[in-house]
């Protein structure tokens, strides 16, 4: 039947996974939509990443006061507080930042760093927010989970050359690593995050 040759394609381009099972199915289309969507690299080599020999050591910036924090990758999933204002460094919920505290976490942050360009304006946007929410209570610390604003902050909107939202943007040792448009559900995401990081 001529409606299989699309399928006989993709079973080419991806001869290890099965197309009877779903979950594959969802990471071929993000698979689809990421070739296609090859990331601005020019943007995030504007970005220095300071990436010291870091033995076994994790940095994160504070969500409360933007201080740099490092401690051992062994106390990560142990509820960290920052060292100057004591509050929780991961909060099991996306944190809102703004143009100029988007890149210093993108800049200083050790662990994968997921960014939602959204707008207040956006149906879309609003239909993600709790699916965001849920993810990154499961997500974090192994993640870190950022919120902006663009109609707020056009100059990071600009920086990372937003053309549609929600677009989320995956961030790995300050570099850009993939970045997709359109709200995902769950289990897209996870899978998504986790083929981008894993390969
Ligand atoms: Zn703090």
């Amino acid at each position: 039947m001529a409606g299989y040759a699309p399928q006989a394609n993709v079973r080419l381009l991806y001869p290890r996974v099965m197309l009877t099972d779903v979950d594959a199915h969802l990471k071929i289309i993000n698979t689809a939509l990421i070739s296609h969507m090859k990331p601005d690299q020019s943007n995030s080599e504007k970005l220095t990443y300071e990436n010291q020999h870091m033995n076994g050591k994790t940095r994160l910036i504070c969500p409360h006061c933007n201080t740099i924090n490092q401690l051992p990758n062994a106390r990560l999933g142990d509820n960290p507080t920052c060292a100057q204002c004591k509050n929780p460094l991961m909060q099991g919920s996306p944190t809102a930042v703004n143009s100029e505290s988007l890149s210093r976490h993108i800049q200083h942050t050790t662990v994968p760093v997921l960014v939602d360009f959204w707008a207040p304006w956006c149906g879309p946007c609003k239909s993600f927010a709790p699916i965001y929410v849920n993810f990154a209570r499961k997500a974090e610390p192994n993640l870190r989970l950022l919120k902006i604003d663009t109609e707020a902050n056009q100059v990071a909107a600009g920086k990372f050359t937003i053309r549609s939202i929600p677009t989320l943007v995956l961030f790995n040792e300050g570099k850009e690593v993939a970045r997709i448009s359109g709200a995902l559900s769950e289990v897209q995401l996870g899978q998504w995050v986790e083929q981008q990081l894993n390969g």
